[in-house]
């Protein structure tokens, strides 16, 4: 029966045993012995399996170590899937199957395998409690900053098979460096949810969170689905300063719209990082993962659209209540364009910012429409966009169908006046001379306003024949 080392805050259980038989005496292999039976079993440092065995040996809790000594919690939050495998693997000794379930190998992500450390972190220990530990906040794989001090952490790569090394602790360094911002914000984010992992019982799907703060900014629309498009472009401009390069954890370009269609794939299998990188830009802070979110937004709305009878109500009555262009737009999905043609077809004024389409501005459109005034000078001479313009006319009934038909007349005049030129300064011009002369106009007037051509042109020759 052996009494290990009380747990510093955020040590790693490998970090425990090593101090264990640093300070007991008892050597790696006798220890291995007595708790597995086997001097050769190799304990992996972040997913260390045979917890059962542990426990019992040392008189401590399988949760406990499972929950608060490993990254366990972390892998199984993101690989729901794997996460009753990966348990199983990590309380039973199958250090090799453990490591499977947690899909690192499929991440290209585990060749060398180590221990990180914070230099600061180092120093803090050192001082506090006189000795340096490994943290288990340090050994989530992608994360290279300290999400206490924001630090670049350092790397020690574990060559021997046996990581149960006398003194194998974190030593002090001089050197400092610092990591961009968004991966300090990236590493307390995930130094966050691991202490919200080992305190909390239930928790959501990942997936569902990510969908109901999506929807929260606006990112679906109203059938469910995801404005890839829009979140890529915010996402890509938040980490943009991102040091990091590997595509299976950083999307590649701000076009990488499978990076997030991925992640909102029940039961999908990504780097860790992949998440902690996303859930820091959507969610902020990991305590919101933990948050109760209704029901209602995991139903699938895919296969039941709303009526359009019912989005144009809602816009309505939202428009009515005195709701923003933006807000309305966000609720209902639906664009500004369209939001401001049925508030001018239903008569709802528009709490716009810039306030130049007021009734006196729609009048002068109108009448200046009516006379069949081209669009960009209306637009130029109201003072306001051809967007705008465009709007008032289409939603005034009668409007459209009256310039349609002016720019009918406009076209037919100006194409009979083509003809009659042609044929006044060349009297004796035939028909093929005119076609050919005046093609575009020609064939207008042939297709449009055939009598009149017909009753203009010359008189068509007999064909001569070939012989
Ligand atoms: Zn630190």
């Amino acid at each position: 029966m052996y009494q290990l080392p009380k747990a510093l805050p955020d040590e790693l259980l490998l970090s425990r045993l090593i101090r264990f038989i640093t300070i007991s005496g008892i050597s790696s292999s006798e220890f291995l012995q007595t708790c597995f039976g086997s001097k050769r079993i190799s304990l992996h440092p972040f997913l260390t399996s045979g917890l059962s065995s542990i426990a019992k040996v040392c008189h401590e809790s399988t949760n406990l170590l499972l929950n608060e000594q490993t990254l366990t919690p972390l892998f199984c939050f993101f690989l729901p899937v794997h996460a009753r495998n990966l348990q199983k693997m990590i309380v039973t000794i199958n250090g090799a199957r453990a490591f499977r379930s947690s899909q690192l190998v499929s991440f290209e992500s585990g060749h060398s395998l180590g221990l990180k450390s914070c230099p600061l972190c180092v120093e803090h220990d050192l001082l506090k409690y006189g000795i340096s530990y490994w943290h288990v906040s340090h050994q989530v794989p992608g994360v290279d900053t300290c999400g206490y001090h924001g630090a670049r952490l350092s790397f020690l790569k574990l060559t021997q098979r046996q990581r149960l090394i006398k003194w194998l602790l974190p030593q002090p360094e001089i050197d400092i460096r610092y990591s961009p911002l968004i991966e300090y914000e990236v590493a307390k984010f995930s130094t966050k949810l691991l202490s919200l992992l080992a305190a909390r019982q239930h928790m959501n799907q990942i997936t569902e969170v990510y969908r109901h703060y999506l929807k929260e900014n606006g990112y679906l629309t109203p059938n469910g689905r995801v404005r890839r498009k829009a979140v890529m472009q915010e996402f890509f401009k938040y980490i943009e300063n991102h040091s990091q390069t590997n595509p299976a954890m950083v999307p590649r370009t701000q076009q990488d719209y499978r990076y997030v269609s991925q992640l909102l794939e029940a039961g999908g299998s990504h780097h860790p990082y992949r998440h902690l990188l996303f859930g820091t830009w959507l969610l902020g802070d990991a305590s919101q993962a933990f948050s109760n979110l209704p029901k209602a937004d995991f139903s699938d709305k895919k296969n039941t659209p709303e009526p359009v009878n019912n989005i144009s109500n809602k816009c309505l009555n939202l428009l009515k209540a005195g709701s923003s262009l933006a807000h309305t737009s966000r609720v209902t999905g639906k664009s500004r364009c369209y939001l401001k043609r049925i508030a001018l077809l239903n008569g709802i004024s528009l709490n716009l910012k810039p306030k130049t389409l007021t009734q006196q501005v729609t009048n002068a459109i109108c009448s200046l429409a009516y006379s069949g005034f081209h669009r960009r000078e209306i637009a130029r001479r109201c003072g306001v966009g051809i967007g705008s313009v465009e709007q008032t006319i289409s939603s005034h009934s009668g409007l459209v169908e009256r310039r349609k038909q002016c720019h009918f007349q406009s076209a037919r005049r100006k194409n009979r006046f083509v003809i009659l030129k042609y044929l006044g300064s060349h009297p004796v011009s035939i028909r093929n001379d005119v076609k050919q002369q005046c093609n575009s106009a020609f064939y207008w007037l042939y297709l449009n306003d055939r009598a009149w051509l017909e009753e203009k042109l010359p008189i068509a020759c007999k064909p001569k024949g070939r012989y």
